[in-house]
């Protein structure tokens, strides 16, 4: 480290300035879409573990780069949280997708991710009525996804805004449940309608992975045991099923079974029950 400090540090600046260069490229990025209000909402869908039928689309929000590729939300929704554009976004997203849903048949429930920003101001409960009333949609066919890390900070306060959100008919799933820490201690204070197997734990079962497969054995009686339906996400392979049928996971999500598509692509999915890039 003492013989090459200086360029060691040299390396550790270029490597600084890569890093900040893309920063402020994502951030024009979504500042530009913004503008153009060019974000856009692709939508995948959720099954029944027995019967298949279609339950859900689960609303997936989508942005372009310059070259008009996608730029993967992971990526871009951490910057803008941090640029305080979630609450804005996030507003756009459920009255988009709330939009959408009024299309289709009403037993297909939609559900729609939240970013913990959007509990900061308090407004997300008038946020979330008043998507439902411009769209008609009937806040029992609404399902909001929210994360542990939402519960990490302000705990209290966020879970009177879930509750108040619950009176309204709305329902509460607890995303990539595993991921974070706490789980259990989170599960156990609130009334989850729904937890959603994060997909990592997936990986492993092609490979026999027993470690992997007990934990989503386990995770399927856990939410049992507390009376919440229990969705995989991210099922790929056929063998994947066939494991969370034989421990009763309740639905199912992922490419096996369909991929995120835009709403123009719906209709014909609901009645062919395939996409168009899987065929
Ligand atoms: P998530 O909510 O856990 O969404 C599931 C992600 O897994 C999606 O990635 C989806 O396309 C992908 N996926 C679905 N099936 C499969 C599969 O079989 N295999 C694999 N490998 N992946 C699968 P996506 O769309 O890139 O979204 C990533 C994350 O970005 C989401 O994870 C969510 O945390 C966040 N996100 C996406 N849309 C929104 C949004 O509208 N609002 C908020 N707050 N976050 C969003
Ligand atoms: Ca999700
Ligand atoms: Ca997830
Ligand atoms: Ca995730």
């Amino acid at each position: 480290v003492k013989t090459n400090g200086r360029n060691g540090y040299a390396f550790f600046e270029r490597g600084m300035e890569k890093r900040m260069k893309k920063r402020r490229n994502m951030e024009a990025l979504l500042r530009q879409a913004r503008h153009d209000q060019a974000f856009e909402l692709h939508f995948q869908p959720l099954f029944d573990q027995k019967s298949r039928a279609l339950i859900a689309f689960e609303t997936l929000v989508r942005m372009r780069d310059e070259k008009g590729e996608f730029v993967p939300p992971d990526v871009f929704i951490p910057v803008a949280e941090d640029m305080g554009m979630m609450e804005e976004l996030g507003e756009f997203i459920l009255r988009e997708a709330t939009k959408t849903a009024m299309n289709w048949p009403d037993q297909v429930g939609l559900a729609v991710n939240l970013s913990p920003k959007q509990f900061e101001s308090g407004k997300l409960l008038s946020i979330v009525s008043s998507a439902l009333v411009r769209s008609g949609l009937k806040p029992e066919r609404l399902e909001l996804e929210i994360t542990e890390s939402l519960l990490m900070s302000n705990s209290q306060r966020n879970l009177r805004q879930l509750e108040l959100l619950k009176e309204i008919g709305v329902s509460i799933a607890m995303d990539d449940f595993g991921t974070g820490y706490s789980s259990l201690g989170y599960l156990w204070k609130f009334p989850f309608d729904k937890i959603k197997i994060d997909k990592s734990f997936l990986g492993g079962m092609e490979n026999v992975d027993e470690k992997a497969n007990q934990i989503v054995s386990t995770i399927i009686a856990l939410g049992h045991t507390l009376e919440m339906c229990v969705t995989a996400e991210g099922v790929e392979t056929e063998a994947q099923a066939e494991f969370l049928n034989a421990h009763k996971c309740d639905q199912l999500q992922g490419f096996l079974l369909g991929r995120p598509m835009p709403k123009e692509e719906i209709d014909r999915f609901i009645l062919e029950g395939k996409n168009k890039k899987a065929e």
